[in-house]
């Protein structure tokens, strides 16, 4: 199957790419393949949506009162809030996100953040753990997944 062995050159590739040491300097790039190489290992919802880190922010819908957060977490800080112009230092309520204790991670959150830590990318593990972690919702101060909150927002 002439398919398949292209995507599997591609993954091989992508492999290769993720291994650059020039890439250290690059975490853009770098989550842009990680996402490409899920994308080819048809790894639901985050092959699209991985590169989320690299604007800092999440958008998802409270799965509680499905009011729309905001999950920062860059240069403004660390945080949930329903107020969209949250880098104005006047922005409203702002609640610290709950990160995941990277010893604590599983399955492909796991492998992510062992794979950006080997890879000398330890700013995309940090977010990695805000992404699996947890937010309170700056609306009604539900407690959700943020993973599961952009897994269940994407994946309809
Ligand atoms: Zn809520």
């Amino acid at each position: 199957m002439a398919y398949a062995s292209e995507m599997s050159d591609l993954l091989q590739l992508t492999e290769e790419a993720l291994r650059d040491p020039s890439l250290s300097d690059d975490p853009g790039t770098y989550v842009y393949l990680l996402a490409a190489l899920l994308g080819f290992e048809d790894v639901e919802v985050w092959g699209e949506q991985l590169d989320g880190l690299n604007d800092d922010e999440y958008e998802v819908p409270c799965p509680a009162c499905s009011a729309e957060n905001f999950i920062a977490f860059g240069e403004y800080g660390f945080f949930s809030t329903t107020d969209s112009m949250y880098m104005n230092e006047t922005a409203a309520k702002k609640i610290p996100l709950q990160p995941a204790d990277s010893s604590a991670l599983e399955g492909l959150a796991q492998r992510l953040h062992s794979r950006a830590l080997a890879d000398n990318q330890p700013d995309v593990a940090g977010k990695l753990t805000y992404l699996f972690g947890r937010a309170q919702c700056a609306e009604c101060d539900a407690v959700f997944s943020v993973a599961d909150a952009v897994a269940t927002h994407w994946d309809g």
